[in-house]
Order: C-alpha cells, then structure tokens, then sequence
C-alpha cells in the first residue's frame, strides 16, 4: 500500500481534534461511498483510503503509533476488512447510516457495529439558543431543556427484562457485524438478526422497549459570555447523551443565535453605527452626541470639512471580547452620513447663495482634469 499522508485523506491538520476527524470522515465517506458511485474505480478506492486512514486517525492509541513512525505502521496494514475492533469497512453498509439522523454528532462505528459490553462515549448533543441583543452584549445565565439519551434505571442499559439476560447472537456470534462480498471488497454491515448489537434480548425490558436507554428532558444552566457573538458554539461538558457501560456522556453544545439590532451592526468584536449629521455640521465641525450599544451616548468631535461617509472609532464603544471573559472590549465605529436640506426658508437660500458667490468654486475642476478635456 502506497504511503499516503492519513491526515491529506481526510482532508484535516496534523493537530485536528477527534472531532473535527469524524466529522470529514463522515463527510468524504458519504460523497465516496460505493452505493453512491455506482462502477466508479477512483471513487471506490478513495471510499477504502478514506476508511484506513479514519480507522487509524480515530483510534488515539493507532494515531499516536501512526504519527510516531508512519512507515512500519503502514507495513503492518493490509487494506482492511471489517472485523469488530479493526473496522476496517466494519461498521456500515448503506447510505441510510450516514445520512441517518443521529440527535447528535454520533459515530458511524459506533452506532453499528457496536457491542453490548464494550463502554462507549455518550454522543454529543447541539441545540440553539435565541438571545437578545443586550443579553448576548452583557452575557446572561439560561436555562435550556436538552432532550438526552439515558441509561434506562430499570434494565441498568442492558435492555433485558429484570431477571432475564441477554445472551450471544448466534447469527454473528456477538460480533454484531457480518461481512457482504461486493465483487472488488467486503462490505460489513450489521447483523440483521440482533441489529448489530451482538445480543439478542429475549425479553425487553419494558421501560425502554430493549433500548437500554431512556430519553429524558433535562434543564441544563448555561452561561453565555459577555460580547457573544452570533453562531457562537458554547460547550457545556458531560451534558450531552449518556455513554454506555460505564462511557463517558457526551458534551452539549450550545449554538448562539442572536438577535439583530435595528443600528447596530456587529463586525468582529466591534459595532457600526450610522449616524446621520448635517452639512453645517460636516463643514463647520461639531460636537455631537452618538448612541452606544448598551444604551446612553458618547460624545464624538467631527473635525471641520467632515466629508461624508467617514468613519469614526469610539474606542472601547464595541462588544466585549467573548474570549477575554470582558477585560478587553471592540470599538464602536460611527459611520457619518450627510443629511441634505429638502426645502429651504427663503432667508437661508439667501445665506446660501451669498455662500456659494463667495466661494466662487468648482467642485467638478479635478474630475475634468483627470478626463483630459
Ligand atoms: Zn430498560
Ligand atoms: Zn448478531
């Protein structure tokens, strides 16, 4: 097997998280998948690179080994066919997993070719929150209801009624998977007589159906930062899904939306404001007052000849830093825009005209200057 940077497959950095690693592998394996290029050679071999190097990458202990000396490990690798724990096309066969609706962030090994007694990491779970515009500028404690999946309390995650157990499925021998030739590879797909959970429960418990899980809605505290931007992604650890035989739970991802303001227009840490002011003003240079985002004003000095459409920066006059925890803010950018007399009372188009032949000027000379004419 040619050695192929693990990391270019998936399309991800050295440093990428595991999560980031799933979520491009989930990504290439539906655009690569067999089922969904049908006789197409170059996609088939990209689908079987694709799954090598995630079932290296996705296991820590196999990355680290991997990262270490990428040469002997590959050595070792034949082009891998499925087998619970070196999944090499273990754990699904049709696009349906991929596609399939997981709640969550799931992972595609996990889900299919899983196994009753192996722990297992609860999935994370991501939902949005809608904010006001002020409390996403000065941070706000919420409460959200999150719809977790739990270990049933009657069956303690086994899914046998109390007094039953489950035993072994004889159909897969508690693999949970079973290998299809499709012509160049083998395809594992689930065992269909326990649905890839290599047992077979002979009487569910009643609680959760034989699932071992229960969903429950839980009201979970999350602090939003000061300065929070839209699309913001809050982790709250351990408050996703629950995990499996003694699995760690799954994180819960808090997704901000916030609500526009009518004047206020974010851009990074800062806000711009557009603030209209008159040609007097703009000439003759004022002092003016401009709103601020958290509510009051600020005062602001136009230099006389302000020309329109200038911008100023209100230091300080922006959002919090989110990241800073609100020690450092953005700046309120004014946006100046000139305001030109409708209508003029008969003495003021007077005082105009007395302006205008006193200035005596050409405003267009430089335009017709550069024209050449
Ligand atoms: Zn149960
Ligand atoms: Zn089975």
């Amino acid at each position: 097997m040619e050695t192929k940077d693990l990391y270019k497959v998936l399309g991800v950095s050295k440093g990428a998280s595991q999560e980031e690693i799933r979520r491009s592998y989930r990504k290439l394996a539906r655009k690569y998948h067999p089922d969904a290029n049908p006789d197409n050679h170059d996609a088939e071999n990209r689908f079987k690179e694709i799954q090598h190097a995630y079932e290296i990458l996705s296991n820590p202990e196999k990355r680290r080994e991997y990262d270490e000396g990428p040469r002997t490990f590959f050595g070792s690798q034949g082009t891998g066919r499925g087998g619970p724990g070196g999944a090499g096309f273990g754990g699904f066969s049709d696009l349906s997993d991929l596609f399939g609706s997981f709640g969550g962030l799931g992972d595609i090994f996990e889900r299919s070719g899983r196994n009753r007694g192996a722990s297992l990491k609860g999935e994370d779970v991501t939902l949005s929150v809608n904010l006001k515009f002020n409390d996403a500028l000065n941070g706000v404690t919420t409460r959200v209801t999150v719809s977790v999946e739990e270990e049933c309390g009657s069956c303690r995650g086994t899914g046998a009624a109390a007094g039953t157990v489950s035993r072994r499925c004889p159909e897969c021998g508690g693999r949970g998977v079973r290998s299809r030739d499709q012509g160049f590879f083998a395809l594992s797909e689930p065992c269909p007589r326990c649905g890839g959970e290599g047992a077979i429960i002979e009487k569910p418990c009643a609680t959760c159906g034989g699932s071992g899980t229960v969903r429950k809605a839980r009201q979970v505290t999350v602090k939003i930062p000061a300065g929070a931007k839209d699309g913001m992604k809050i982790r709250v650890a351990g408050r996703g899904n629950a995990g499996r035989n003694g699995g760690s739970p799954g994180d819960l991802y808090v997704v901000t939306r916030v609500q526009e303001h009518p004047v206020f227009k974010r851009r990074g840490d800062d806000f711009v404001v557009e603030v209209p002011i008159s040609f007097v003003e703009a000439a003759l240079g004022a002092e003016i007052e401009v709103p601020r985002p958290e509510g009051g004003t600020v005062k602001l000095k136009l230099p006389p000849g302000t020309q329109d459409g200038k911008q100023f920066k209100v230091r300080g006059g922006g959002a919090p830093k989110a990241r800073t925890r609100g020690t450092e803010r953005g700046d309120l950018i004014v946006q100046v825009s000139l305001v030109v007399p409708k209508k003029l009372k008969r003495r003021e188009r007077e005082i105009l005209e007395a302006l205008a032949e006193e200035r005596e000027e050409n405003v267009r000379e430089e335009l017709f200057k550069k024209v050449g004419s």
